[in-house]
Protein backbone atom coordinates (compact mmCIF):
# COMPACT_ATOMS: atom_id res chain seq x y z
CA UNK A 1 0.00 0.00 0.00
CA UNK A 2 1.56 3.15 -0.93
CA UNK A 3 0.60 6.25 1.58
CA UNK A 4 1.60 9.79 1.40
CA UNK A 5 4.06 10.89 3.80
CA UNK A 6 1.72 13.91 5.38
CA UNK A 7 2.99 17.87 4.78
CA UNK A 8 3.70 18.27 7.87
CA UNK A 9 6.81 15.55 8.14
CA UNK A 10 10.08 17.46 7.70
CA UNK A 11 13.52 15.79 8.65
CA UNK A 12 15.93 17.58 11.35
CA UNK A 13 17.34 20.39 9.75
CA UNK A 14 20.86 18.67 9.90
CA UNK A 15 19.68 15.93 8.02
CA UNK A 16 18.75 18.84 5.23
CA UNK A 17 22.06 17.95 3.12
CA UNK A 18 22.71 16.68 -0.17
CA UNK A 19 24.12 13.40 1.35
CA UNK A 20 20.50 12.61 2.40
CA UNK A 21 18.72 13.48 -0.71
CA UNK A 22 16.71 10.45 -2.90
CA UNK A 23 17.90 7.87 -0.44
CA UNK A 24 15.50 4.96 -0.52
CA UNK A 25 15.58 2.57 2.94
CA UNK A 26 14.25 -0.89 3.21
CA UNK A 27 14.27 -1.61 6.63
CA UNK A 28 13.37 -5.57 8.40
CA UNK A 29 11.09 -6.33 11.69
CA UNK A 30 11.43 -9.68 13.82
CA UNK A 31 12.12 -9.30 16.90
CA UNK A 32 9.07 -11.38 17.94
CA UNK A 33 6.09 -12.66 16.23
CA UNK A 34 5.83 -10.45 13.19
CA UNK A 35 8.32 -10.63 10.12
CA UNK A 36 7.63 -7.29 8.20
CA UNK A 37 9.64 -5.13 5.68
CA UNK A 38 9.16 -1.66 4.84
CA UNK A 39 10.41 0.83 2.58
CA UNK A 40 10.64 4.56 2.90
CA UNK A 41 12.22 7.46 1.16
CA UNK A 42 12.71 11.31 2.83
CA UNK A 43 9.02 12.33 1.71
CA UNK A 44 7.20 8.34 1.81
CA UNK A 45 6.33 5.28 2.57
CA UNK A 46 6.80 3.72 -0.52
CA UNK A 47 5.78 -0.39 0.84
CA UNK A 48 5.21 -2.46 3.75
CA UNK A 49 4.59 -6.63 3.57
CA UNK A 50 4.04 -8.60 6.23
CA UNK A 51 3.75 -12.34 7.72
CA UNK A 52 2.77 -13.09 11.30
CA UNK A 53 3.65 -16.25 13.21
CA UNK A 54 0.94 -17.76 15.55
CA UNK A 55 1.62 -19.90 17.88
CA UNK A 56 -0.35 -23.80 17.69
CA UNK A 57 -0.80 -23.90 21.24
CA UNK A 58 0.78 -21.36 24.13
CA UNK A 59 2.41 -18.40 23.86
CA UNK A 60 5.46 -17.23 21.43
CA UNK A 61 7.95 -20.07 20.77
CA UNK A 62 11.16 -18.07 20.00
CA UNK A 63 12.62 -20.82 17.68
CA UNK A 64 9.03 -21.60 15.95
CA UNK A 65 9.13 -18.07 15.43
CA UNK A 66 12.27 -17.93 13.71
CA UNK A 67 11.34 -20.44 11.58
CA UNK A 68 8.53 -18.76 10.58
CA UNK A 69 10.61 -15.44 10.14
CA UNK A 70 13.12 -17.63 8.06
CA UNK A 71 10.65 -19.53 6.04
CA UNK A 72 8.68 -16.06 4.93
CA UNK A 73 11.08 -13.42 5.10
CA UNK A 74 12.26 -13.62 1.14
CA UNK A 75 8.85 -13.52 0.23
CA UNK A 76 8.10 -10.70 2.50
CA UNK A 77 11.14 -8.68 1.10
CA UNK A 78 10.01 -9.89 -2.49
CA UNK A 79 6.68 -8.33 -2.00
CA UNK A 80 7.69 -5.62 -0.54
CA UNK A 81 10.09 -4.59 -3.32
CA UNK A 82 7.90 -5.23 -5.91
CA UNK A 83 5.10 -2.98 -4.52
CA UNK A 84 7.32 -0.16 -4.07
CA UNK A 85 7.58 -0.64 -7.97
CA UNK A 86 11.29 -2.43 -7.80
CA UNK A 87 12.70 0.98 -5.67
CA UNK A 88 16.44 1.58 -5.88
CA UNK A 89 17.60 -0.02 -2.17
CA UNK A 90 19.88 2.65 -0.71
CA UNK A 91 20.00 1.13 2.35
CA UNK A 92 19.50 -1.61 4.77
CA UNK A 93 18.16 -1.03 8.25
CA UNK A 94 16.87 -4.18 10.80
CA UNK A 95 16.01 -4.57 14.23
CA UNK A 96 19.23 -5.11 15.86
CA UNK A 97 17.39 -5.90 19.44
CA UNK A 98 15.63 -5.98 22.12
CA UNK A 99 14.14 -9.26 21.19
CA UNK A 100 14.02 -12.92 21.02
CA UNK A 101 18.13 -14.36 19.95
CA UNK A 102 16.62 -16.69 17.16
CA UNK A 103 13.93 -14.55 15.67
CA UNK A 104 17.00 -11.26 15.71
CA UNK A 105 19.92 -13.60 13.91
CA UNK A 106 17.36 -14.91 11.00
CA UNK A 107 16.64 -11.16 10.33
CA UNK A 108 19.79 -10.11 11.12
CA UNK A 109 21.62 -12.74 8.56
CA UNK A 110 18.93 -11.58 5.78
CA UNK A 111 19.72 -8.20 5.88
CA UNK A 112 23.57 -8.79 5.61
CA UNK A 113 23.23 -11.19 3.03
CA UNK A 114 21.29 -8.51 1.22
CA UNK A 115 23.48 -5.49 2.06
CA UNK A 116 26.17 -7.14 0.70
CA UNK A 117 24.74 -7.90 -2.27
CA UNK A 118 23.21 -4.60 -3.15
CA UNK A 119 26.32 -3.28 -1.70
CA UNK A 120 24.69 -0.33 0.51
CA UNK A 121 25.25 0.53 3.82
CA UNK A 122 24.08 -1.76 6.62
CA UNK A 123 22.00 0.19 9.68
CA UNK A 124 21.28 -1.67 13.09
CA UNK A 125 18.16 -0.29 14.72
CA UNK A 126 16.80 -0.08 18.38
CA UNK A 127 13.10 -1.50 17.83
CA UNK A 128 12.10 0.93 20.98
CA UNK A 129 13.96 4.03 19.34
CA UNK A 130 11.99 2.99 16.15
CA UNK A 131 8.51 2.95 17.66
CA UNK A 132 9.22 6.33 19.03
CA UNK A 133 10.35 7.81 15.74
CA UNK A 134 7.31 6.47 13.82
CA UNK A 135 5.08 8.11 16.34
CA UNK A 136 7.05 11.71 16.35
CA UNK A 137 6.43 11.17 12.58
CA UNK A 138 2.91 10.11 12.53
CA UNK A 139 1.72 12.55 15.03
CA UNK A 140 3.71 15.37 14.22
CA UNK A 141 5.07 16.40 17.35
CA UNK A 142 9.16 16.73 18.44
CA UNK A 143 9.61 15.72 22.07
CA UNK A 144 6.75 13.02 23.57
CA UNK A 145 7.37 11.31 26.52
CA UNK A 146 6.40 7.90 25.49
CA UNK A 147 4.26 4.70 26.74
CA UNK A 148 5.78 2.04 25.08
CA UNK A 149 3.50 -1.07 26.04
CA UNK A 150 4.26 -4.52 24.18
CA UNK A 151 4.38 -8.29 24.81
CA UNK A 152 7.99 -7.67 25.97
CA UNK A 153 8.62 -4.46 26.86
CA UNK A 154 6.62 -1.72 28.74
CA UNK A 155 8.79 1.60 29.13
CA UNK A 156 8.47 5.35 29.68
CA UNK A 157 10.84 6.92 27.53
CA UNK A 158 11.54 10.55 26.42
CA UNK A 159 14.24 12.48 25.30
CA UNK A 160 16.96 14.36 27.44
CA UNK A 161 20.80 14.77 26.63
CA UNK A 162 21.28 12.95 23.53
CA UNK A 163 19.67 9.67 24.17
CA UNK A 164 15.93 8.37 24.82
CA UNK A 165 16.34 8.15 28.69
CA UNK A 166 13.89 4.85 30.36
CA UNK A 167 12.44 6.91 32.83
CA UNK A 168 10.00 4.26 34.27
CA UNK A 169 9.85 0.22 32.55
CA UNK A 170 8.80 -2.96 34.28
CA UNK A 171 10.76 -4.69 36.66
CA UNK A 172 9.93 -8.09 35.80
CA UNK A 173 7.64 -9.34 32.52
CA UNK A 174 6.01 -7.21 29.61
CA UNK A 175 2.25 -5.67 30.61
CA UNK A 176 1.31 -7.57 27.56
CA UNK A 177 3.21 -11.24 28.48
CA UNK A 178 0.64 -10.83 32.06
CA UNK A 179 -2.20 -10.12 29.94
CA UNK A 180 -1.24 -13.27 27.63
CA UNK A 181 -0.33 -15.07 30.41
CA UNK A 182 -3.53 -14.27 32.49
CA UNK A 183 -5.48 -14.90 29.51
CA UNK A 184 -4.16 -18.43 28.97
CA UNK A 185 -5.17 -19.57 32.13
CA UNK A 186 -8.61 -18.47 31.76
CA UNK A 187 -8.77 -20.63 28.41
CA UNK A 188 -7.96 -17.86 25.62
CA UNK A 189 -5.81 -18.64 22.87
CA UNK A 190 -2.83 -15.88 21.89
CA UNK A 191 -2.86 -12.81 21.48
CA UNK A 192 -4.87 -12.67 25.17
CA UNK A 193 -4.82 -8.60 25.74
CA UNK A 194 -7.87 -8.22 23.44
CA UNK A 195 -10.08 -11.53 24.75
CA UNK A 196 -9.57 -9.50 28.13
CA UNK A 197 -10.83 -6.14 26.46
CA UNK A 198 -13.52 -7.29 25.78
CA UNK A 199 -14.91 -9.73 28.07
CA UNK A 200 -14.12 -6.83 31.07
CA UNK A 201 -17.37 -5.01 29.31
CA UNK A 202 -18.90 -7.53 31.39
CA UNK A 203 -17.84 -6.44 34.57
CA UNK A 204 -20.19 -5.11 37.34
CA UNK A 205 -17.69 -5.16 40.22
CA UNK A 206 -13.91 -4.44 40.87
CA UNK A 207 -11.94 -6.28 42.74
CA UNK A 208 -8.58 -5.28 44.87
CA UNK A 209 -5.09 -6.59 42.98
CA UNK A 210 -1.76 -5.52 43.86
CA UNK A 211 -0.63 -2.60 42.88
CA UNK A 212 3.12 -2.19 41.91
CA UNK A 213 4.92 0.69 41.21
CA UNK A 214 8.15 1.04 43.08
CA UNK A 215 10.07 4.60 42.29
CA UNK A 216 9.42 5.01 38.47
CA UNK A 217 9.34 1.56 37.97
CA UNK A 218 6.27 -0.81 37.88
CA UNK A 219 5.96 -4.92 38.07
CA UNK A 220 3.31 -7.10 36.41
CA UNK A 221 3.75 -10.93 37.44
CA UNK A 222 2.79 -10.40 41.19
CA UNK A 223 -0.74 -8.81 39.76
CA UNK A 224 -0.90 -11.48 37.22
CA UNK A 225 -0.50 -14.07 39.46
CA UNK A 226 -2.96 -12.62 42.34
CA UNK A 227 -5.45 -12.10 39.46
CA UNK A 228 -5.23 -16.14 38.48
CA UNK A 229 -6.15 -16.59 42.25
CA UNK A 230 -8.85 -14.39 42.28
CA UNK A 231 -10.35 -16.65 38.96
CA UNK A 232 -11.29 -19.06 41.74
CA UNK A 233 -13.42 -16.80 43.50
CA UNK A 234 -14.49 -14.11 41.23
CA UNK A 235 -15.89 -14.18 37.54
CA UNK A 236 -14.29 -13.62 34.77
CA UNK A 237 -15.26 -10.44 33.47
CA UNK A 238 -14.85 -8.96 36.76
CA UNK A 239 -10.66 -10.00 36.98
CA UNK A 240 -10.42 -9.16 33.60
CA UNK A 241 -11.59 -5.45 34.32
CA UNK A 242 -10.17 -5.22 37.78
CA UNK A 243 -6.55 -6.68 35.81
CA UNK A 244 -6.81 -3.85 33.59
CA UNK A 245 -7.60 -0.82 35.75
CA UNK A 246 -4.80 -1.80 37.88
CA UNK A 247 -1.97 -2.53 35.43
CA UNK A 248 -2.88 0.76 33.54
CA UNK A 249 -3.65 2.52 36.47
CA UNK A 250 0.15 1.37 36.97
CA UNK A 251 1.48 2.50 33.75
CA UNK A 252 -0.56 6.22 33.40
CA UNK A 253 0.93 6.98 37.39
CA UNK A 254 4.52 6.33 35.75
CA UNK A 255 3.91 8.17 32.49
CA UNK A 256 2.43 11.30 34.39
CA UNK A 257 5.15 11.93 37.10
CA UNK A 258 7.79 11.23 33.86
CA UNK A 259 5.20 14.19 32.21
CA UNK A 260 5.58 16.02 35.01
CA UNK A 261 9.40 15.91 36.01
CA UNK A 262 10.26 16.76 32.12
CA UNK A 263 7.49 19.02 31.54
CA UNK A 264 6.83 17.76 28.28
CA UNK A 265 3.46 18.89 26.50
CA UNK A 266 3.38 15.29 24.32
CA UNK A 267 2.62 11.66 25.09
CA UNK A 268 2.92 9.17 22.72
CA UNK A 269 1.28 6.22 23.06
CA UNK A 270 3.16 2.91 21.19
CA UNK A 271 3.14 -1.10 20.96
CA UNK A 272 0.31 -3.49 20.77
CA UNK A 273 -1.25 -3.09 24.26
CA UNK A 274 -1.62 0.33 23.05
CA UNK A 275 -4.59 -1.27 20.85
CA UNK A 276 -6.57 -1.15 23.92
CA UNK A 277 -9.73 1.02 24.15
CA UNK A 278 -9.64 1.84 28.07
CA UNK A 279 -5.94 2.35 28.13
CA UNK A 280 -6.22 5.24 25.70
CA UNK A 281 -9.48 6.45 27.81
CA UNK A 282 -7.01 7.04 31.05
CA UNK A 283 -3.62 8.09 29.22
CA UNK A 284 -6.37 10.97 27.72
CA UNK A 285 -7.62 11.69 30.98
CA UNK A 286 -4.82 12.24 32.44
CA UNK A 287 -3.50 14.11 29.57
CA UNK A 288 -6.26 16.34 29.79
CA UNK A 289 -5.39 17.32 33.32
CA UNK A 290 -1.79 17.92 32.93
CA UNK A 291 -2.92 20.20 29.63
CA UNK A 292 -0.95 17.42 27.56
CA UNK A 293 -1.88 16.53 24.25
CA UNK A 294 -2.36 12.86 23.86
CA UNK A 295 -0.80 10.92 20.35
CA UNK A 296 -1.65 7.51 19.40
CA UNK A 297 -0.55 6.56 15.68
CA UNK A 298 -2.12 4.87 13.28
CA UNK A 299 -2.91 1.17 14.17
CA UNK A 300 -0.28 -0.03 11.53
CA UNK A 301 2.26 1.74 12.80
CA UNK A 302 1.50 1.36 16.43
CA UNK A 303 2.82 -2.50 16.61
CA UNK A 304 5.93 -4.15 15.00
CA UNK A 305 6.61 -2.77 11.55
CA UNK A 306 9.25 -2.63 8.95
CA UNK A 307 8.27 1.40 8.12
CA UNK A 308 9.48 2.34 11.64
CA UNK A 309 12.50 0.49 11.27
CA UNK A 310 13.08 1.65 7.54
CA UNK A 311 12.54 5.05 8.61
CA UNK A 312 14.41 5.21 11.80
CA UNK A 313 17.62 3.65 9.57
CA UNK A 314 16.85 6.85 7.23
CA UNK A 315 17.49 8.57 9.85
CA UNK A 316 20.55 7.10 11.35
CA UNK A 317 21.87 6.85 7.46
CA UNK A 318 21.44 10.52 7.18
CA UNK A 319 23.46 11.21 10.27
CA UNK A 320 26.13 8.81 9.05
CA UNK A 321 25.48 5.59 11.28
CA UNK A 322 25.71 2.60 9.80
CA UNK A 323 27.58 -0.77 10.88
CA UNK A 324 30.32 -3.39 9.23
CA UNK A 325 29.44 -6.70 9.03
CA UNK A 326 31.33 -7.25 12.37
CA UNK A 327 29.68 -4.64 14.20
CA UNK A 328 25.93 -6.15 13.14
CA UNK A 329 25.55 -9.14 16.02
CA UNK A 330 21.79 -8.83 17.04
CA UNK A 331 21.72 -7.59 20.97
CA UNK A 332 18.77 -9.33 22.60
CA UNK A 333 19.10 -6.50 25.73
CA UNK A 334 19.35 -3.54 23.83
CA UNK A 335 18.21 -0.81 25.73
CA UNK A 336 17.03 2.34 23.87
CA UNK A 337 19.29 4.26 26.32
CA UNK A 338 22.01 2.90 24.49
CA UNK A 339 21.55 4.78 21.52
CA UNK A 340 23.50 7.93 20.68
CA UNK A 341 20.75 9.99 18.66
CA UNK A 342 22.96 11.67 16.69
CA UNK A 343 19.81 13.08 13.74
CA UNK A 344 18.14 15.19 16.88
P1 LIG B 1 3.46 -6.32 20.29
O1 LIG B 1 4.45 -7.06 21.18
O2 LIG B 1 3.72 -4.84 20.25
O3 LIG B 1 3.30 -6.95 18.95
O4 LIG B 1 2.04 -6.43 21.00
C1 LIG B 1 1.47 -7.66 21.27
C2 LIG B 1 0.77 -7.60 22.59
O5 LIG B 1 -0.32 -6.68 22.53
C3 LIG B 1 0.18 -8.94 23.01
O6 LIG B 1 0.59 -9.19 24.34
C4 LIG B 1 -1.32 -8.70 22.95
O7 LIG B 1 -2.06 -9.44 23.90
C5 LIG B 1 -1.41 -7.22 23.24
N1 LIG B 1 -2.65 -6.61 22.75
C6 LIG B 1 -3.10 -6.54 21.48
N2 LIG B 1 -4.31 -5.93 21.46
C7 LIG B 1 -4.63 -5.61 22.74
C8 LIG B 1 -5.74 -4.99 23.39
N3 LIG B 1 -6.79 -4.57 22.69
N4 LIG B 1 -5.70 -4.83 24.73
C9 LIG B 1 -4.63 -5.25 25.45
N5 LIG B 1 -3.56 -5.86 24.90
C10 LIG B 1 -3.56 -6.04 23.57
MG1 LIG C 1 7.48 -3.48 19.51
Amino acid sequence: MKCQRPQYFHLPPHTHTTRTMHKTILGIEGTAWNLSAGIVTETEVLAEATATYQPATGGIHPREAAQHHATHIASVIRKAIKSAGDAQIDGIAFSQGPGMGPCLRTVATAARALALSLNVPLIGVNHCVAHLEIGRWQCRIDDPVMLYVSGANSQVLAYRGGRYRIFGETLDIGIGNALDKFARHAGFSHPGGPKIESEALAATEYISLPYSVKGMDFSFSGLMTAAKEALKKHSLANVCFSLQETAFAMLVEVTERAVAHTEKNDVLLAGGVGANTRLREMLEIMCKDRGAKFHVPEKRFMGDNGTMIAYTGLLMLASGESLSIEESMVIPDYRPDQVDVTWK
